[in-house]
C-alpha cells in the first residue's frame, strides 16, 4: 500500500500501538470498492511498459502513458484523476483485465510482507461495469473478472455489477440481464450498483429495471444523495426501489430519512412531521420542485382563463391563480410521495433499514463533507442505523480499509473518538450487510 496520507495519517499518529493491533484484528468487510479505483500504481506502471500505442487513443492519453513509462511520480489527487482515461486505455484487453483484477483482489485479501496493512479485510465486494472494447464483449469482461473473484472462497469475495447513471435504457437492460444470467449460472454476482456523475441520467426511468433486478433476487446498492447535486426526486426514485444498501447518502434529507427509514429519531436528530409540508420554506427538500410545479400551474391558470386581459392583472385574479396553483402543486407532490411508497414500486412496503456505505476519507477529500464532526455518520450512529465503513477509490484517495478505522477510534478532531466496543460493532455491521457471504 502507498504511503499513508490525508486524514487517516493524523489519526494513526494519535493512536497507540495497541489500538492499531486491535483494529487489525477486527474482521472487516469492504463493501464499496470500484475495481478501476484500486489498481495498484505498480500494476499500472507495468501495464504502461507493455502497452503498444494504437491509433484509437487520444494524444492526451498517449502523453500520460509515455509519462508513466518514463517513471513519473504521482503525487496529488489531480494526478490520479487525470490518470483515469489512461487506465481505461491500459485495461482495454482481456489480459490486462485479468492482471488488474488479480492485483486488486490480492491487495485486499492476501497477506503481504507489510503485516500492518494486510490482509486489508476479511471479505471484499468488488464493483465494476462490464466493458466492451475492440478486444472483448461485456460478457467476456464479466466472465474473466468473475473467474478471478471466484479464485477466493465465497466467504471472502463477491462481485457487484455497476451501471452508470448515464447508461441508456437498452444498455441498462443488457447489464441487468447479463448479471442475472451469470447469477443463474451459479456465478458469484451479488448485486447491481448505480454510480456515476450525480447530475447525469433520469433515475425515474431506472427504477423499473432496478425493481426487476431486485425481484429476481439480485441485491441492490445505489450511490444516493452523494452531493447536493442530487435532487430529492432522484433520491425518491431510488428509495422507491428499497435498495439493500445506500452508497454515501451524504445529502439525504431528514424528511426522506423520516419517510423511509425505520429509525426512531434520537434527540438532536428529529425533523418535523412530513404531513405538515413546509413546502414554502426554501430549506424544504421539495421546495424547488414545489415552486416549479406551482409556476407551471399558475401560467396554465392564466392562459386557460376566459377573463379579459384587464381582469387578469387584478389582485383578486392573481390571488385565485396563486391559490389554485399552490393546491395543484401540493397534490402533485403528495402523489409523487405516494407513488414512491406504492407496493408496486417496492418489494417491501413500509419503512426499512438499508445499510449506509460510509466513505469517510473520500467524503472529506472530495469536500462533500466539511469535517468529521459534521459527517452524517453521526446521525446514523445516533439512530442505530446499520452502516458499513468503506473506502470508495483507494487509488485516488490513498487509503485502505484499515486506515478508515483509524478515523473511528482516534479522538476528535482527528477522528470520531468512538469506543473499541462501538468500532467492533460497526465492523460487524459491515460483515452483516454483505450480499452473498455465507455465514461462518
Ligand atoms: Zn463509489
Amino acid at each position: 500500500m502507498s504511503e499513508i496520507v490525508g486524514p487517516a495519517a493524523a489519526a494513526l499518529a494519535s493512536l497507540c500501538p495497541d489500538d492499531v493491533i486491535f483494529l487489525q484484528s477486527l474482521p472487516k468487510a469492504e463493501l464499496h470498492a470500484h475495481l478501476n479505483g484500486y489498481i495498484p500504481i505498480k500494476t499500472i506502471l507495468e501495464l504502461a511498459q507493455k502497452y503498444s500505442p494504437s491509433s484509437s487513443q487520444t494524444t492526451e492519453v498517449a502523453d500520460i502513458i509515455e509519462k508513466l513509462k518514463s517513471g513519473v511520480v504521482l503525487n496529488d489527487l489531480f494526478d490520479f484523476f487525470s490518470l483515469m482515461p489512461a487506465i481505461y486505455t491500459l485495461t482495454s484487453t482481456l489480459e490486462a483485465v485479468v492482471t488488474t483484477t488479480c492485483a486488486v483482489l490480492q491487495l485486499f485479501l492476501n497477506p503481504t510482507s507489510d503485516a500492518t496493512e494486510s490482509p486489508q479485510c476479511t471479505y471484499l465486494e468488488l464493483r465494476t461495469t462490464p466493458r466492451t472494447t475492440t478486444h472483448m464483449t461485456r460478457e467476456r469482461y464479466l466472465t474473466v473478472v468473475l473467474d478471478e473473484v471466484e479464485m477466493y472462497p465465497a466467504t471472502r469475495a463477491t462481485l457487484i455489477v455497476s451501471v452508470d447513471r448515464c447508461t441508456s435504457d437498452s444498455d441498462l437492460e443488457e447489464y441487468i440481464s447479463l448479471a442475472l444470467e451469470m447469477k443463474n449460472r451459479g456465478r458469484r454476482v451479488g448485486a447491481i450498483d448505480v454510480c456515476g456523475d450525480p447530475r447525469g441520467g433520469d433515475m425515474q426511468s431506472f427504477t423499473q429495471h432496478l425493481s426487476r433486478a431486485k425481484g429476481a433476487s439480485l441485491g441492490l446498492t445505489v450511490h444516493i444523495a452523494e452531493s447536493t447535486n442530487n435532487t430529492t426526486e432522484d433520491s425518491l426514485a431510488f428509495l422507491s426501489c428499497r435498495p439493500d444498501r445506500l452508497g454515501h447518502a451524504t445529502s439525504l434529507s431528514d424528511e426522506l430519512k423520516t419517510l423511509f427509514f425505520e429509525d426512531i429519531p434520537q434527540p438532536g436528530t428529529e425533523c418535523g412531521p412530513l404531513s405538515e409540508f413546509g413546502l414554502r420554506d426554501p430549506l424544504h427538500p421539495l421546495h424547488s420542485k414545489f415552486q416549479d410545479l406551482k409556476e407551471g400551474y399558475f401560467l396554465r391558470f392564466v392562459s386557460d382563463s376566459t377573463e379579459s386581459e384587464e381582469a387578469k392583472v387584478q389582485m383578486s385574479f392573481r390571488a385565485d391563480a396563486e391559490k389554485f396553483s399552490e393546491r395543484a402543486a401540493i397534490k402533485d407532490i403528495e402523489e409523487m410521495i405516494k407513488q414512491a411508497e406504492s407496493p408496486n414500486n417496492a418489494r417491501v412496503n413500509g419503512q426499512y433499514k438499508s445499510c449506509i456505505e460510509i466513505c469517510l476519507s473520500s467524503n472529506l477529500l472530495c469536500k462533500t463533507v466539511a469535517s468529521l464532526d459534521a459527517h452524517h455518520i453521526r446521525y446514523y450512529l445516533k439512530n442505530d442505523h446499520p452502516i458499513a465503513i468503506c473506502t470508495d477509490d483507494a487509488l485516488l484517495f490513498r487509503m485502505s480499509c484499515l486506515r478508515e478505522y483509524f478515523l473511528l477510534l482516534a479522538q476528535p478532531p482527528l477522528g470520531l473518538g468512538l469506543s473499541r466496543d462501538d468500532v467492533a460493532r460497526i465492523a460487524q455491521m459491515g460483515m452483516d450487510a454483505a450480499f452473498l457471504r455465507p455465514r461462518d
